[in-house]
């Protein structure tokens, strides 16, 4: 890409990199002029909550309530949000979560869930003094609204609407004629890999809403293209990539998580094992994903991976957490470097490296299936903990499941009792790590 046309790009798409936000799809970007949300401010007002959508031109909308649980719902018509501003509303006493998706392949949805039921109102506010088009929307609190003069549509939900899994992209590193690394006693990474990817396909085909799919199911080599095709065509909602790596000193150890980076890796560690990984595929297979750095330069790539990894980085962080329960962490934040695998288009990715092989005491832990099941587990814990706050829309993860605040008194099998669902269901649902529950605390219920 000529440097003008990528200045112009820059410039074109300029708000995105200034905020750090970004996800919308080059293509369709490229195809239609949508109207772009740059910024949501939210401001309190006594006795309203009010949102400032800032747009780059005007733009037709509707807004509806839906109830039990209660929701408010914009529609915007040919528009496009950059990735990850909605999560930079923070919760409040009366949202509890935003969520966005685009509908017809052109519209954008946002959906608010609320604690309490709400009145809506919304106008549109047009360039003044420095701001632009504006979108303002205010959610009333019941009691400070006229109850019997809301002109809102009320739209009951429709009961059989078909809701999707969450779907979770599990690579096993490495296979076939590329055994990975190998350790003093002869473990191959790629058996280790695959065999954690077993016992992490299980839990998460366990739960109600979640579906596993693989990259590979046996020993057989793939190319890192192959691997990111496999995400894509399942429509992944994330991907974790699995490997045991080894490192020249023995004493290196404990688990890490890796998210792609666009720029310089975050340690030397985090280098030399992309590095490792990349090669793989320029030493087996294909080399032009490896190497091709042109094309993670490309800055409309760059672009839309930028929204992606943000949302890997918070995958990344909940699994991180969940491992160190399990295992010594060799480093404690997500590290960022460049590999190849983790580029999946609007697919979140993190890459596991579970331990390391050339640590003998790490490779025997890795042999035994015990140690593996107790990874699996954290790794599951760490993949509900994100989808229980990110869940997309349409899955039954945001549409059938619901919030419930334990009282003084309460125990998983009493409240699972009730609600018809089971201890160890609950359990892996809200990755609790035991039994125990604090009075006030949010459990998330399946309502089917
Ligand atoms: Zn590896």
């Amino acid at each position: 890409m000529g440097k003008d046309r990528r200045k112009f790009l820059k410039q074109l798409v300029g708000i995105s990199s200034v905020a750090g936000f970004s996800g919308f799809s080059t293509l369709s970007y490229a195809a239609s002029a949508k109207a772009q949300i740059q910024n949501i401010r939210l401001s309190r007002n006594n006795g309203f909550v009010r949102l400032v959508f800032d747009l780059d031109r005007s733009i037709q909308h509707t807004v509806f309530s839906l109830h039990k649980p209660e929701r408010v719902v914009l529609d915007l018509k040919n528009a496009d949000m950059l990735h990850g501003l909605v999560d930079m509303i923070q919760a409040n006493s009366l949202i509890r979560g935003i969520r966005s998706g685009i509908q017809n392949g052109h519209d954008l949805r946002v959906v608010f869930d609320l604690y309490d039921q709400v009145t809506p109102r919304s106008f549109l506010l047009g360039p003044a003094g420095d701001a632009g088009h504006r979108l303002v929307l205010d959610l009333h609190g019941l009691e400070a609204s006229e109850k019997n003069t809301a002109k809102t549509d009320h739209v009951k939900t429709a009961p059989q609407k078909v809701l999707r899994d969450v779907i979770i992209a599990i690579d096993p590193g490495h296979g076939g004629k590329d055994p990975g690394a190998t350790g003093r006693s002869g473990t191959h990474e790629k058996t280790i890999t695959l065999q954690l990817a077993r016992k992490l396909e299980k839990l998460i085909n366990a739960q109600k809403g979640m579906k596993a799919v693989l990259t590979r199911k046996d020993d057989r080599f793939l190319k890192l293209r192959e691997r990111i095709a496999v995400a894509t065509k399942n429509n992944a909602d994330m991907m974790i990539s699995l490997h045991a790596d080894s490192f020249p000193d023995p004493r290196a150890r404990g688990s890490s998580v890796y998210a792609l980076s666009i720029g310089g890796a975050s340690s030397e560690t985090a280098r030399m094992l992309a590095k490792n990984e990349n090669a793989s595929d320029m030493l087996f297979g294909d080399s032009s994903l490896a190497v091709d750095d042109a094309m993670v330069n490309e800055v409309l790539f760059d672009l839309s991976m930028t929204g992606n990894i943000q949302s890997s980085l918070d995958i990344g962080d909940e699994i991180l957490r969940q491992i160190g329960t399990v295992n010594h962490v060799h480093k404690k934040v997500v590290q960022q470097a460049g590999f190849a695998v983790l580029k999946v288009p609007n697919t979140p990715s993190v890459l596991l490296e579970a331990a390391f092989l050339s640590n003998p005491r790490e490779e025997k832990n890795l042999r035994s299936s015990a140690h593996q099941q107790k990874m699996a587990r954290a790794i599951s814990r760490g993949v509900n903990s994100y989808f229980l706050r990110k869940a997309p829309p349409g899955t039954w993860l945001s549409e059938a499941v619901t919030d419930y605040k334990v009282k003084s008194g309460d125990s998983l099998s009493v409240i699972a009792h009730k609600y018809n669902t089971s201890v160890e269901a609950l359990r892996s649902r809200n990755a609790l790590q035991s039994n125990n529950l604090n009075t006030g605390q949010i459990l998330k219920i399946p309502v089917s």
